[in-house]
């Protein structure tokens, strides 16, 4: 089998990449691109030996790491943040192919924000400190120190993206790092890899090991070497992962799922509302922050459903590779079966469609209609469970107090998106809503100083700007008595 894949012009190797090497594993496993469904790479296939060997080179690389100077860690993190940038059209053009999301929003937004995703941690390396503190005539001295080996898991909906996003700060925080990047959607982890080689990164710092989730996600959860566990996905796979990791006592940051709601006051500007029901669609709904529920005001349902219809409707569907489209596929033949059945099973317990409703019979392959079902059956399936797809709910509410009810009518608490036009309105509801992240009205709009997470079922912890460094460092007080040191014996 060989070891490296041209994709569109990139060459992608395919290995393992282990403590500054490249590494062959015996099996491998076939990654497909959605858009059509032909296969793409061969790719190593890992399992408790890759992962061992991983952790292995990881712990031996964390003290020089972790006692290099933070000018020049955030030196090396400023480079690998060049080289993403000079190196963003190809990550762009692969992970189109990998995962099917747009060219183009990877071009104008993804690929920038990974490298963001180093460069605005480094420079929070830099300026980390806390003033020490006075009790008693005693001084406390706060510091973060990088905790060891960190275990990033991540999944295919935005791969390079959400992987950064804990690698970045792990690294700055001086921890090392092991990979375990999507099976759906694998191979810009490896060029990151290469990226990193160029920045100066040293051997071990940072590792991959490609492969299944129930075989190398598995082995990397359980393994005891790991000191952090920084897992983006589904919640299933969550309660795997803290049941494998638990013995270990290892601290998990888990960003789970979501059943966010949209909720639009009769009150709300109206073209602004529209805009931000019909942008759900964004990556065919296969968002964690997507606001998938809407929610509108009895009096303002009809007027508003027919200009969402209307614009949805002109919604254009196709190649992601295309500038012209703007929902494309969905990522996997069990995903789309996954999301029809939601869809099917909401159809067959009285829903209705008012847009869409199956498979994209025009396009084929993996193309999933954008759909809005309305009427639903309240607390059924397709109002409690995420779907991950091209698929929003529309239903009604009477009053403030039912909007609120119905938003946090769920075990998610990820986000939540309201349109009002009254500030008072804003500031009681907001208020109320249980969710990591409140936008009124605006929508994805979010700093890296930031905490993010969710609340319930959508994760543990919250990550961004100095929670990040929280999670990722063993913060330690040190006390010094009044008159500064006293040699043992000696007080
Ligand atoms: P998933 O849970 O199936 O997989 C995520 C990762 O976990 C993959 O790398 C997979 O290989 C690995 N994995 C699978 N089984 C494992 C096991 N037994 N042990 C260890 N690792 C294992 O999720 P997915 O289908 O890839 O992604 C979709 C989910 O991710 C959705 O629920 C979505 O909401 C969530 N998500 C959350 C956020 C967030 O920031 N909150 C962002 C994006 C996606």
């Amino acid at each position: 089998m060989p070891d490296t894949v041209i994709v569109d012009g990139a060459t992608v190797d395919t290995r393992h990449w282990i403590g500054g090497r490249r590494v062959a594993s015996a099996r491998t496993f076939t990654d497909i691109s959605p858009i059509d469904e032909q296969p793409l790479a061969e790719v190593a296939a890992g399992g408790a030996a890759e992962v061992a060997q991983a952790v292995e080179a990881a712990q031996h690389a964390f003290a020089g790491w972790a006692a290099m100077p933070r000018d020049e860690r955030a030196g090396i993190l400023h480079r690998v943040a060049d080289g993403i940038d000079k190196r963003a059209e190809e990550l762009a053009v692969v992970e189109t192919r990998d995962n099917g999301s747009l060219l183009r929003s990877h071009r104008r937004s993804v690929m920038p924000r990974v490298g963001m995703n180093f460069r605005f941690f480094a420079d929070m390396l830099r300026d980390l400190s806390h003033p020490d503190r006075e009790i008693r005539g005693h001084r406390e001295r706060i510091t973060w120190d990088p905790a060891g080996v960190t275990a990033v898991i991540t999944p295919w909906n935005a791969p390079l993206m959400l992987a950064t996003w804990r690698i970045g700060p792990a690294l700055a925080a001086g921890n090392t790092v092991v990979a375990k990047p999507p099976e759906w959607a694998p191979l810009t982890a490896s060029l990151l890899a290469d990226i990193t080689v160029q920045a100066g990164l040293p051997p071990g710092v940072f590792n991959v090991v490609q492969g299944l989730g129930p075989e190398a996600g598995a082995a990397l959860s359980a393994h005891p070497g790991i000191r952090r566990m920084s897992f983006t996905g589904s919640v299933p796979t969550a309660g795997l992962i803290a049941a494998a990791a638990a013995p270990n006592i290892v601290p998990v940051s888990f960003e789970l799922g979501g059943k966010s709601a949209l909720l639009v006051f009769a009150d709300a500007d109206f073209d602004l509302a529209v805009r931000l029901a019909v942008e759900q669609f964004d990556n065919a709904g296969q968002v964690c922050l997507g606001a998938f529920r809407i929610l509108v005001q009895e009096q303002l349902a009809g007027e508003f459903l027919a200009a969402v219809l209307e614009r949805a409707r002109a919604v254009v569907q196709g190649d992601p590779r295309d500038p012209a489209t703007e929902v494309s596929c969905l990522v996997s033949r069990a995903h789309f079966e996954r999301v029809d059945g939601f869809v099917q099973r909401a159809l067959a317990a009285g829903a209705t469609a008012a847009l869409g409703g199956g498979p994209n019979r025009e396009l084929g392959g993996l193309f999933y209609q954008p759909t809005i079902l309305t009427p639903v059956p309240p607390g059924s399936e397709i109002v409690t469970e995420e779907v991950f797809g091209p698929v929003l709910t529309v239903q009604t509410f009477r009053d403030e107090d039912q909007a609120v009810a119905m938003a946090n009518d769920t075990r998610f608490g990820l986000a939540a998106t309201m349109v009002t036009g009254d500030p008072d309105r804003a500031e009681r509801v907001s208020a109320r809503l249980r969710a990591g992240t409140v936008w009124v009205n605006c929508f994805f709009v979010r700093d890296l100083g930031a905490p993010f997470g969710g609340s319930g079922r959508s994760g543990i912890g919250r990550e961004g700007g100095t929670h990040s460094f929280d999670f990722y460092c063993d913060i330690k007080n040190t006390v010094f008595a009044p008159g500064g040191w006293t040699a043992p014996g000696k007080g």
